[in-house]
């Protein structure tokens, strides 16, 4: 989206807040209060925005600064080779720039034919720590500082001293006057999760990366507390005296980074053994998506992977701006969190008239997605995130597939914004929205509320309910809109030519339409109570529902009257009852019972699936007629005199006392010897529903 300078400048400023802010938080406090990703994606909003209006740029600006003044508590030292910070790259598209550029440098520097041209890089992983600049003299660690501005950092010797490897004297005979070596100093994942274990117990704020972890301990004043927490050290680079020639074994100076590794390790260094002479941009592709899994099983933090040209007199030749070297690139892990901004809060209304704020914002990349717009679930975490027009918002994937608003930034919201808050009347029919007080949720209960219908439309004719292909979203909106269809019911009295006239549709497909929805009536009893979309009554407890109840009328007689009937089945609770219940109650519900029965559906088993039933049953137990029954004890709804008839009715023969001649055995409560003779002999006993399941 193009900004007129006015918006940019706006923009500008507001990012520069923030980003100041964020910085102080980071370098200063070592408490970050956004997250890296954050961080980086606004950063480099702010960059794009001064590279297309280059007359903002200011020299406050975060991006004529490196990182962040060295703190007061440390001395501050000037670093003998500036060291500066790298450019990031989010993706293939900018690596292959970064590369294009680094080709175009080397030709216009010097005759540099791209034909023939080749230049290796070295691949490194990117470690997330904190850089350190280590000072030798004559072999012996003498200074220890980080990296602050780039140019003066601060010294920390003292705490350097407790890393083992990082290593006090070098393993050289005959060392150079002097040496600057650069690497990163990180804090072990292990001993990150036990520190903030324990400033979790201490009800000390938590680190929010190992990195952040790594820099407080770096700069604790007590070198103790730095030995406590383990930290480790990778050396990544060196800068040695110029003309410096090494004297019996001791290796020359390396005259790329892959030698300058090998040189680290020879003087005693701790190098990642992770590295690689990448030959072409193929080849950095997969050492990056290489490690993009293979991080995930190192014992230390990484985020990202680092892109050197190898050969050190091409880097001189195309050198290094004030904040980072030309001739590296960080290539960074998709983010987990980034900012968007938001554009409009718009609602969804269910089927259960459930009104749902969702969030649309600009697009962004999330998990390998674009994604624009996320649920915000009900007013609660509306209210939670005190969500304002034009918010800059952080989001996310949970559980890298649901795209979740995080929180907002404060920091970037104009003064003027209002608050966002759910509509009093809903969007679609102008009722009053209804909150009960003991719910999250904020419902339209007018049954005639077009987004309702919508809503139970799809529904209906959705997958796992009827399943009428050629019936999808726009179609049910042109259809409720225009007012052709009212009710689940009157979607059965739309004709072919009706629905012929509507958008995308032709004669074609309104006939398959029509075909399709006429076959639907067909559909399992089961898939015609699950798709009226009771609440609670999903797909798995409709068939447990259909199984125990034939027809709908059996079903609403039981939840009005007879509950503790559904109470028996597995798995159905009070909440489901008090669904049905409410719903079978419900004036609109029982029209809409009437209505289905007159268009041609049973809601109940059809003739088919009780044949299939009473099979299925005969296979279990066998054909009533011909077969022997005693009943003993009560019988929860039957009499005795009932169960008999029953029994006799279907064929079946009623005897008072059990012998081997007995099939079954009908037990009820307070059920005596008969009972404890029948389990001798070994006879199957039923309960009451076992034996009204063989009599259906
Ligand atoms: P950077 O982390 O993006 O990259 C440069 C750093 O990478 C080097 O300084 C070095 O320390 C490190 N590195 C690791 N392995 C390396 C290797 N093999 N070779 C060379 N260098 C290697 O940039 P930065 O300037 O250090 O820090 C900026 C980062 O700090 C940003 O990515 C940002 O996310 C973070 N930051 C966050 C906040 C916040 O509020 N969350 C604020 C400021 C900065």
């Amino acid at each position: 989206m193009s900004l007129s300078i006015t918006q940019a400048s706006q923009r500008v400023a507001e990012l520069r807040t923030l980003l100041h802010k964020a910085n102080h938080a980071y370098y200063v406090e070592d408490r970050p209060y956004i997250e890296d990703s954050v961080y980086d994606y606004l950063y480099k909003e702010l960059l794009d925005l001064e590279e297309k209006h280059p007359e903002l740029i200011s020299l406050d600006s975060p991006s004529q600064r490196l990182g962040g003044a060295p703190a007061k508590r440390f001395i501050s030292v000037k670093h003998r080779v500036p060291l500066l910070s790298l450019d990031n790259g989010f993706n293939f598209k900018e690596l292959e720039a970064w590369h294009s550029r680094v080709n175009k440098l080397l030709e216009r520097k010097r005759e540099f034919d791209l034909k023939n041209s080749y230049w290796n890089m070295v691949g490194e992983l990117k470690i997330d720590g904190n850089a350190l600049a280590l000072s030798y003299e004559n072999g012996v660690l003498i200074k220890a500082a980080t990296r602050g501005d780039g140019v003066e950092g601060e010294e920390i010797t003292a705490n350097i001293k407790t890393i083992h490897s990082v290593p006090l004297c070098l393993n050289l005979q005959n060392p150079p006057p002097w040496l600057e070596v650069r690497g990163e100093a990180f804090i072990p994942n292990r001993k990150f999760a036990e520190l903030n274990k324990e400033r979790k117990l201490r009800k000390e704020s938590e680190f929010a990366n190992p990195r952040n972890a790594c820099a407080g301990t770096l700069r604790q004043l007590d070198p103790q507390v730095v030995a406590s927490r383990q930290l480790d050290f990778f050396a990544y680079s060196i800068h040695l005296p110029e003309n410096w020639t090494p004297q019996n074994k001791d290796l020359c100076s390396p005259s790329d980074q892959w030698h300058a590794l090998q040189w680290l390790k020879t003087a005693g260094f701790k190098v990642n053994p992770n590295t690689k002479i990448l030959k072409n941009l193929n080849e950095v592709e997969a050492f990056f998506t290489h490690w993009d899994t293979g991080r995930q099983r190192l014992p230390y933090a990484t985020d990202g992977v680092v892109i050197k040209l190898n050969e050190f007199s091409l880097q001189e030749e195309i050198g290094s701006t004030n904040k980072a070297p030309r001739w590296a690139i960080a290539l960074k892990y998709p983010a987990a969190e980034v900012p968007s901004k938001l554009r409009k809060l718009t609602y969804q209304i269910g089927r259960t008239g459930a009104v749902t704020p969702v969030a649309e914002f600009e697009p962004v990349s999330l998990a390998g997605t674009s994604v624009s717009r996320a649920t915000l679930h009900n007013a609660n975490r509306l209210n939670t995130l005190d969500l304002h027009n034009g918010d800059t918002i952080v989001v996310r994937k949970a559980g890298e597939i649901i795209p979740e608003v995080v929180r907002v930034l404060k920091e970037l919201r104009a003064p003027t914004a209002k608050p966002l808050q759910l509509p009093h009347y809903c969007p679609e029919c102008n009722s009053k929205l209804i909150r009960a007080q003991s719910e999250a949720v904020t419902r339209c209960i007018n049954n005639s509320c077009p987004a309702i219908l919508k809503g139970a439309l799809r529904h209906w004719v959705g997958k796992g309910a009827l399943n009428v292909e050629g019936l999808g979203q726009k179609l049910i909106e042109q259809l409720v809109e225009r007012k052709l269809v009212k009710s689940l019911a009157s979607l059965y009295e739309i004709d072919a030519i009706q629905l012929a006239k509507l958008d995308r549709m032709g004669r074609t497909s309104a006939e398959k339409l029509v075909k399709a929805l006429a076959a639907s009536k067909k559909k399992s009893w089961y898939k015609q109570l699950y798709g009226l979309g009771i609440y609670h009554v999903g797909e798995a407890n409709a068939k447990v529902l259909a199984q125990a109840f034939p027809s709908i009328s059996k079903l609403a007689d039981a939840a009005c009257n007879t509950p503790e009937l559904i109470k028996e089945i597995y798995g159905i609770g009070d909440e489901i009852i008090e669904s049905l219940s409410e719903w079978f109650s419900n004036p609109s519900n029982q029209k809409l019972m009437t209505e289905l029965k007159l268009v041609g559906f049973l809601l109940a088993e059809s003739p088919e699936e009780l044949k299939d039933k009473s099979e299925q049953l005969i296979t279990k137990y066998g054909s009533v007629s011909g077969k022997t029954f005693v009943l003993t004890g009560t019988l929860p709804s039957l009499s005795r005199n009932e169960a008999k008839s029953l029994i006799e009715e279907n064929g079946g023969k009623v005897n008072s006392t059990v012998s081997t001649n007995t099939t079954y055995l009908v037990a009820g409560d307070k059920a005596g010897s008969k009972l404890k003779k029948a389990e001798q002999i070994g006879i199957t006993i039923l309960n009451e529903k076992e034996l009204k399941k063989i009599l259906l």
